[in-house]
């Protein structure tokens, strides 16, 4: 692609009276802009959509490999994670970049289906290409997507299966489905289980219908350890050591403070030098500094306070103090704890020990430091506004910990999810398969040239069971033959091939399902994305000067030239 340096000229309507007169071109972009137009523009932005597509289409299913994706700082992330993968990519170019938050989206919402979402948008596009290529205008590509997705929705609510909440099994099957094929697959019942017991511990049950906010379960990594020494602990873990042998181990009953600015004497603002002359003079030097810092301790000790977590650094002085005082005392707790507890304890973060009073103070139950998983923690438990678990996550390294998190975090959500919709649908290829079918005939009833749309949008869907298959070993085009058989002449709508074996089975029976959720969306935000695109037949694009020199990003085969980040 030739960069074009174009001058845009609008031509002023026959009613403007400018000063320019009528009908002339006014310069209304700089010259250092880069711009793509027509097909060009379209080629180019499902190119590289599509490849992104192309490179997590192998991480798929439950036998999909992982990747290594080394950053720029040469920091290494092994996963089998479809959105994990795309965000660790230094991607530039933007119509890759709406992928990721596609992406990103799915995983947000539904916790799944991310990797789905990606490879359903690239046959999508792919498709649309060739469609754009026999003159078929993107307008009605776009239109016929649209109109398929809806009614794939349709095919999946006529699908569903509702679940009762109180069966356990069902969701821990669930969340199996969803850790299949990731590096944790050998301890997935495992996990699974104590999956759904973190989910249903903090799960708010109001009128019959569950609230679940993930981030009342913390995730607590620690490298080390087998995988199955992971375990689920009623409570905060906070993984710091209290800061004096001489504070209690344990307090019951407590009155949280949590402080968001530094228990030490504070620094001069400008670098004034004190020139002390004599004993004295230095003694008073040293008594003021030790007097602010009781009177920091006092005021804590005074609104009633028995544990302090502060989330900068706590002097030395202040901890002898604080020990004095029979006060259990933390530093440096990470932010995003302090306003986990704040929510758990009812506590607010005090930012002025002059204005802390005890309406700021938390509570909890206890709060006692415990050796766990071979270190010093801190566990609050029984907070008094909400409901906290957290699980501690082992594993032999920092890696294999790293993708159990992802794993259980996709595990948690599923399960969430579930309770929250009720609705689940088969997996293993047989809710796609379904659709694909009631694809087809529907676009035997469309007039015009979106029918061609629709049926290459139910042919896009077949890649699923396809690189489920292909990535198994199996061969993707005699397992699409086999499956359509059996949902079109033998009406078996829920049957599927179940990766670990090759059966081709009811997978509802296999206990191989996801929630509605996941499924739905996935194939909705992967026709939306690729409207969007489609759409698209301009690109322009401010020069960023540095970044000339980048190297284009690894996910672009016809490479976009110069093409800046940013864009989005
Ligand atoms: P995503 O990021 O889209 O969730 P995954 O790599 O997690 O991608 O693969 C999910 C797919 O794998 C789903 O379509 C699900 O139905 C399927 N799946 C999971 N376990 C099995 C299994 N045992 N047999 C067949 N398909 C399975
Ligand atoms: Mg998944």
């Amino acid at each position: 692609m030739g960069k074009l340096f174009i001058e845009l000229l609008i031509f002023i309507g026959s009613g403007s009276d400018n000063m320019m007169g009528k009908n002339q071109p006014i310069l209304v972009l700089s010259e250092d802009v880069e711009r793509e137009q027509g097909k060009e523009a379209q080629k180019n932005n499902i190119a590289a959509a599509k490849s992104l597509a192309d490179s997590v289409k192998a991480t798929f299913g439950p036998k999909g490999m992982d990747k290594m994706v080394v950053g720029n700082m040469g920091d290494v992330t092994i996963t089998n994670d479809g959105v994990t993968m795309l965000k660790e990519m230094d991607i530039e170019h933007p119509a890759a970049k709406m992928v990721v938050e596609v992406a990103e989206s799915q995983e947000d919402e539904c916790g799944d289906g991310t990797t789905s979402a990606v490879v359903i948008a690239g046959e999508l596009l792919k498709r649309a290409e060739e469609m754009i290529e026999n003159d078929i205008h993107p307008t009605t590509i776009a239109k016929g997507y649209r109109l398929a997705s809806e009614r794939a929705s349709d095919v999946l609510a006529k699908m569903r299966v509702k679940v009762d909440t109180d069966d356990d099994d069902i969701l821990k099957n669930i969340a199996v489905t969803a850790m299949t094929g990731k590096a944790v697959d050998m301890d997935k019942d495992y996990l699974a289980e104590m999956a759904v017991r973190a989910v249903k511990a903090v799960a708010d049950e109001i009128d019959g219908s569950y609230h679940i906010d993930i981030d009342d379960i913390k995730v607590v990594k620690k490298a080390g350890g087998s995988v199955s020494a992971t375990e689920l602990v009623d409570g905060v873990i906070l993984d710091k050591e209290r800061l004096h042998e001489n504070m209690p181990r344990e307090i019951k009953d407590t009155k949280i403070a949590l402080i968001g600015i530094p228990l030490e004497v504070k620094e001069t603002e400008t670098n004034a030098e004190v020139t002390i002359t004599d004993t004295q003079q230095m003694q008073n030097f040293i008594d003021q500094e030790e007097r602010s810092i009781k009177d920091m301790v006092n005021k804590i000790k005074n609104v009633g306070a028995n544990v302090v977590l502060c989330q900068k650094g706590i002097d030395d002085l202040a901890q002898h103090y604080l020990a004095k005082e029979g006060i259990m005392a933390l530093r440096r707790v990470k932010k995003s704890d302090m306003k986990k507890l704040a929510r758990a304890t009812g506590a607010g973060i005090v930012a002025s020990l002059n204005d802390m009073c005890i309406d700021d103070l938390g509570k909890a139950e206890s709060v006692s430091e415990r050796f766990i998983a071979g270190s010093h923690m801190a566990v609050i438990q029984g907070t008094e506004e909400g409901k906290s678990v957290s699980l501690l996550l082992r594993g032999g390294s920092e890696h294999v910990v790293d993708e159990l998190e992802r794993a259980l975090e996709d595990a948690l959500k599923v399960i969430a999810v579930t309770l929250e919709d009720r609705y689940i649908v088969p997996g293993g290829g047989a809710a796609e398969i379904e659709i694909l079918c009631a694809l087809e005939d529907y676009a035997g009833k469309i007039e015009g040239r979106e029918q061609l749309a629709v049926k290459n949008f139910s042919k896009a869907l077949a890649s699923i069971p396809r690189a489920l298959a292909n990535n198994a070993g199996m061969d993707g085009m005699d397992v699409l033959m086999e499956l359509r058989a059996m949902h079109e002449k033998d009406g078996l709508k829920n049957h599927g091939v179940n990766i670990d074996n090759g059966e081709f089975k009811d997978m509802m029976e296999m206990n191989i399902y996801e929630p509605l959720r996941v499924k739905e969306q996935a194939i909705r935000s992967a026709s939306e994305l690729a409207e969007m695109v489609l759409m698209i037949d301009d690109v322009i694009a401010a020069k960023g000067g540095e970044d000339e020199e980048r190297s284009p990003p690894a996910a672009q085969p016809g490479g976009m030239g110069g093409m800046p980040p940013g864009m989005m």
